[in-house]
């Protein structure tokens, strides 16, 4: 390695910190920069129109050309396919959130580019090439918090519901059939099971919130009902009987998307009887 940036894996950049660090262009998926003798792999899962995929510990990245069939000979597709050779070192950065670059490390090719169908700006379908990418110095792929992979997800759901159906369509026939995976850290409540097997005796096996019975039993006879905090455990809730119901999935999911003031006054009652 030529070029040592001295950055640490899941450090968080701004777009100048990199053109400063890296004497690279503040543009592009794929930025040259020749005073460094490197290339800066930047995928911006908020702007980018690929998607682009850890599985497991390789980087699924799509190469440069926004339309029409693209060449492993053009521009920084090149570098990068020629990269075990040419000398020039390759960082990745990840974007999940617009202008906070997140520092994975330093990249070589895991395996030999490949072809995928893929529909470009204009919603043709085309050809691209896929990098797969691993990481020199580390296993994985840094860490990131449950709520940051969920903010990529929210831009990606928007992306789609603003897509018309001829575009969705392409999109879908052309994805690859194999799920991304990433560790992420996620926060876990560690609730009290005292609580709520009371909650479910209370409930009786029937809903608290539509006072329907159980939609069905689990295979040792139980009513299948959910515990439910009125007021969240992420909002400071008490994981107590007097804060928590037994709820059927439909009321359950009903007070997750909606929380209506109304319902939980409801149940609130309830509890307090
Ligand atoms: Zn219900
Ligand atoms: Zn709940």
């Amino acid at each position: 390695m030529e070029f040592d940036p001295e950055l640490k894996q899941g450090d968080i950049l701004r777009n100048d910190d990199i053109c400063r660090i890296f004497k690279c262009s503040p543009q592009g998926g794929m930025r040259r920069s020749r005073r460094k003798n490197c290339l800066v792999i930047v995928s911006d899962h908020t702007k980018s129109i690929y998607e682009d995929r850890w599985e497991n510990d390789v980087f699924h990245y799509t190469g440069m050309g926004l339309t029409g069939d693209q060449s492993l000979s053009f521009a920084q597709n090149r570098t990068l396919n020629e990269s075990q050779t040419n000398g020039v070192d390759v960082f990745l950065f990840e974007v999940f959130d617009p202008g906070r670059y997140v520092y994975q490390g330093r990249v070589m090719l895991a395996t030999k580019p490949y072809v995928e169908k893929q529909p470009d700006v204009k919603q043709y379908i085309r050809k691209v090439w896929i990098f797969p990418l691993k990481l020199i110095d580390h296993t994985t792929s840094s860490i990131i918090t449950e709520d940051v992979f969920h903010r990529k997800l929210t831009i990606r759901e928007r992306q789609a519901k603003k897509s018309s159906d001829e575009s969705l369509w392409k999109k879908v026939q052309s994805a690859p059939r194999t799920c991304g995976v990433r560790h992420v850290i996620s926060k876990q409540y560690d609730r009290n099971q005292d609580v709520v097997e009371f909650v479910k005796r209370r409930a009786n096996g029937f809903c608290q919130l539509c006072k329907n019975a159980a939609p069905f039993s689990k295979k040792d006879g139980e009513p299948f009902l959910e515990s439910h905090h009125i007021q969240w455990l992420s909002q400071g809730g008490d994981d107590a009987i007097d804060n928590t119901v037994a709820l059927c999935p439909n009321c359950h999911r009903k007070m997750h998307a909606l929380n209506s003031e109304k319902d939980k006054i409801l149940l609130r009652e309830l509890v307090k009887s």
